[in-house]
């Protein structure tokens, strides 16, 4: 107590919570300095001090930790934090313009604090409420479809509580979604949930492995890796203990499919969990999920909760008689969009900066502190209850050869019915777009469709036919992603859509290489100037030439694909970087 003599701070609330995380040592840290910023409002150097005794991690460390992070504050905060997303589907339906009228109610600019401390305003990275444009986060409430009638209503909570739509021509992974609310254990049971775990544990790992092989499940976050080839690299690997971990780090932006399952089913999740960590056998589980992303934080800590107590897992528990068990812990992000990078989230679980690292060796040899782990996304979890209940061959029967199953689609910007849509692979962009999501709003012509994300490519409208599988779009040049489908109407300005990714990307590179780091601000101010209007001549070969770098020589997915839809672009419309598209 003596350190704190003369100062307000009140080191006892702390000190409680840090000896509890102490065992885990660093892997506690990301964990230490949210209770500390609960606490406080924000870290005062006094707390991480506190931090650092406690969890034996260099107050330097410390301090590149909480600076890598968005969401940790080293300087005080307003009572309440305004996150006003102006990512891609926010723009397009007014972001800027809310952010600045909040700005201007307040008297302040983004990222500062208003005098007397009540609001800090912030510009937000996509907050995944894409289909409820625009979206502000207030403090830890999601507010959708602001706009400048509204913005008094934001600041004094009030507002739309944004519930997405699902709309499914199949009901595989949506059965439970579309509510507002999550499904309770006893709904989740009701409809024969966790009947995936009990069949699993019938079954030998290897089985089980062997079930989702020949299901042809492949990752649904982006990269479409084999899940059962995943799986059996961790199972066969050498070292002890091994870890299973959910990404729910969903950061694309234009991508809300895993928030809504966890929001809305989280038991569906967990259970793909658990029946993960028992084929490979894994000792612990993570759910690492987004920190902008607080309803979903609470919904699954609800959910972990509820099958906690009813013996679904623990630490020493025999599982339904099975003699398997695990752990589970749940962690919140911080505020940083490559922790979605695998390695760079098991850096941020083991209480570091989230910088992605050198591969090979991959996570299912070196992966979580070094030992055999797999990591799969929310969406590729929450498919296999189905498959190890209902067995490979039925899972088959939908999607194409190629291409088995049901995906999910985030459907938002110029279109019709924005939401969430599950669909067999096969369909056509047509049909999803057109037929069930309604068509382009206001009668308006299509001008593309962006896909994938910020890390994307545009589609054109004589691409409509394409059909939405791996390998249908794979042969149209366009990347699946995480499922996003961005429509954009002919009024859209592309060089000013180009210009926000590319922001995006230039303020989320982690800076590790420098073909991202570098790349990423001199694309930005490339589609800067080109977006007004003073396009400089060999604009188009210096975005080219700086996006085949960053492609070739950056380190991970980030800086690979930072300049995917730029490139996308210059081949479709070449025109507009020289600024002579008169339509525009
Ligand atoms: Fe970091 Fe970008 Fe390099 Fe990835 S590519 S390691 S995000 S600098």
């Amino acid at each position: 107590m003596s350190d704190y003599i003369g100062s307000d701070f009140d080191p006892v609330p702390l000190q409680g919570i840090l000896a509890q995380l102490a065992p885990q040592g660093r892997a506690a840290l990301l964990p230490a300095l949210q209770a500390a910023q609960a606490l406080y409002g924000y870290l005062p150097e006094l707390a991480t001090v506190e931090i650092g005794r406690a969890l034996k991690v260099p107050l330097a460390d410390i301090h590149g930790v909480i600076e890598f992070y968005s969401l940790l504050y080293a300087q005080p905060k307003g009572k309440t934090v305004l996150h006003v997303c102006t990512d891609p589907a926010c723009a397009l339906r007014g972001g800027e313009q809310v952010l600045a009228a909040i700005c201007q109610r307040l008297g302040v600019q983004p990222g500062e604090t208003t005098p007397d401390r009540e609001y800090t305003v912030e510009r937000a990275p996509c907050l995944g409420l894409c289909d409820h444009a625009p979206a502000v986060l207030r403090g830890q409430e999601a507010i959708g479809a602001v706009d400048l009638q509204s913005v008094g209503d934001v600041l004094q909570g009030r507002g739309n509580h944004p519930v997405t739509a699902c709309y499914g021509e199949t009901n595989d992974l949506i059965a439970g979604c579309g509510k507002g609310r999550a499904t309770t254990l006893t709904e989740y049971e009701a409809r024969g949930g966790y009947a995936g775990l009990r069949r699993a544990l019938s079954m030998s790992p290897a089985e089980v492995i062997a079930e989702v092989k020949a299901s042809g499940l492949v990752g649904r976050g982006g990269a479409a890796f084999p899940t059962g080839v995943k799986w059996e690299g961790a199972a066969q690997a050498p070292g002890q203990p091994k870890y299973v971990v959910c990404n729910a780090d969903e950061s694309e932006p234009g991508t809300f499919k895993d928030r809504v399952l966890m929001e809305e089913d989280p038991h569906l999740v967990l259970e793909g969990l658990l029946i993960a960590g028992y084929a490979i056998g894994a000792a612990k589980g993570y759910l690492y999920v987004r920190g902008e992303y607080p309803a979903a934080y609470q919904a699954l800590t609800v959910a972990v909760d509820e099958a906690r107590r009813a013996g679904y897992f623990g630490e020493g528990v025999d599982i339904l008689g099975s003699g398997y068990s695990i752990e589970i812990e749940l962690r919140l992000g911080a505020g940083a969009y490559i922790c979605g990078e695998e390695t760079a989230l098991f850096e941020s679980i083991e209480g570091k900066r989230g910088f992605p690292r050198l591969k090979p060796p991959f996570p299912t040899t070196h992966g979580l502190f070094g030992k055999p782990t797999v990591i799969n996304n929310v969406e590729t979890l929450a498919n296999i209850p189905r498959i190890v209940t209902q067995g490979a061959a039925v899972y088959r029967q939908l999607g194409t050869e190629k291409s088995p199953g049901v995906k999910l689609f985030c459907l938002s910007g110029d279109v019709v019915r924005p939401g969430l849509y599950e669909v067999p692979f096969g369909v056509s962009l047509r049909h999803l777009l057109f037929d069930l999501a309604g068509g382009v709003r206001q009668g308006r012509k299509l001008q593309a469709v962006l896909f994938g994300g910020a890390a994307g490519a545009f589609a054109t409208p004589d691409q409509l036919d394409v059909e939405m599988s791996f390998e249908g779009l794979r042969a149209a040049g366009l990347p699946l992603g995480s499922g996003v489908v961005m429509a954009l109407d002919e009024t859209r300005d592309l060089r000013r859509i180009l210009a926000g990714l590319a922001h995006f990307f230039a303020h989320e590179s982690c800076g590790k290489c420098y073909p991202c780091q570098i790349g990423t601000q001199r694309q930005y101010e490339i589609l800067r100037r080109v977006a007004d209007g003073k396009a400089l001549p060999g604009d188009a070969e210096r975005l080219a030439d700086v996006g085949w770098t960053m492609a070739d020589a950056s380190i991970c997915g980030l800086g690979q694909t930072a300049a995917s839809a730029t490139l996308s672009a210059l081949k479709l419309w070449p025109e507009i970087f020289e600024g002579k598209n008169e339509k525009l």
